[in-house]
């Protein structure tokens, strides 16, 4: 019997910002329906892998299996790289929703208008349908009372919420988050981490890059700490902060805790 592909397979990634090679020949698999964390220091590259999977940024080398599928590139049998057309690109990223740790949200419009617009414009669902699907993903992250309300009228952490129920109104079948509590006083962190695992156990794929160290010891199920832009360790929670643990990951624990 051969295993489902993991939802997002990365193989000899490598990442240049002209000269600077920031990503090292990344390999990792990211399993499906389970919470995967990247944590690591400032500048370990964390945010540019994300980046990469979500095709924001274009690896310089290596490939990306999105559900078996190449994003953005691929991998000829004679070893030969090439792009992908268009519709191939679109349709993979199509499946990948991301949060940002800005929330980006339009100040003119509700916190539906958010949640419905790219269901309008780009998905071109009727208004009727878009808002019927917004309402249903803000009341998924507890915000359906808050449905015609202005960004400036939420806190910081409802701000948030309605961006994770923007991305999911899209429907990705992998949901990114890039620091999704960083903006945040910690006060308003608890709401957006309770929101997150509620969606982890509802079994929707996710990558989260967080300093939460406790979020990504309880909730992620697979954690890869990046270094100097390599997955330097990738392994269970219980595995990763087991004694003994690697030097460079207590050095790093010891920083952010
Ligand atoms: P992290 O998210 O772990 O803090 P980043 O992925 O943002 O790390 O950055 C990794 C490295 O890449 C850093 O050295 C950073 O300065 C560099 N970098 C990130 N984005 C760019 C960019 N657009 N142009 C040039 N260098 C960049
Ligand atoms: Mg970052």
């Amino acid at each position: 019997m051969t295993l489902p592909p993991s939802a997002i397979a990365i193989r000899g990634l490598c990442k240049s910002y002209g000269k600077a090679e920031v990503l090292h020949d990344i390999d990792l698999e990211i399993a499906r329906g389970a919470t995967t964390c990247l944590i690591g220091p400032s500048g370990s590259g964390k945010s540019t892998l994300l980046r990469c999977i979500a095709f924001l940024e274009e690896a310089t080398r290596g490939t990306i299996l999105i559900d078996g599928q190449p994003l953005g590139f691929e991998e000829r049998p004679d070893g030969k790289r090439v792009r992908l057309p268009p519709h191939r690109i679109r349709a993979v990223r199509a499946g990948i929703g991301m949060v940002f740790q800005q929330f980006n949200l339009w100040p003119h419009m509700t916190a539906l208008g958010n949640v419905t617009e790219a269901l309008v414009t780009v998905k071109g669902l009727s208004r009727a349908e878009a808002d019927a699907r917004g309402m249903a993903q803000l009341r998924r992250v507890g915000l359906e009372a808050r449905a015609r309300h202005y960004p400036s009228e939420l806190s910081g952490g409802q701000q948030q919420r309605v961006a994770i129920a923007r991305a999911l109104a899209l429907e990705p079948a992998i949901l990114l988050f890039d620091e999704p509590t960083a903006s945040l006083d910690p006060e308003l962190t608890g709401e957006v981490l309770n929101v997150m695992r509620d969606l982890g156990a509802e079994g929707m794929t996710m990558v989260v890059v967080t300093h939460e160290i406790g979020f990504a010891a309880t909730v992620g199920q697979r954690i890869a700490f990046l270094d100097h832009g390599r997955v330097l360790l990738n392994g269970t929670p219980g595995e990763l902060f087991a004694a003994p643990r690697h030097p460079r990951l207590t050095q790093f624990l010891e920083t952010y805790l």
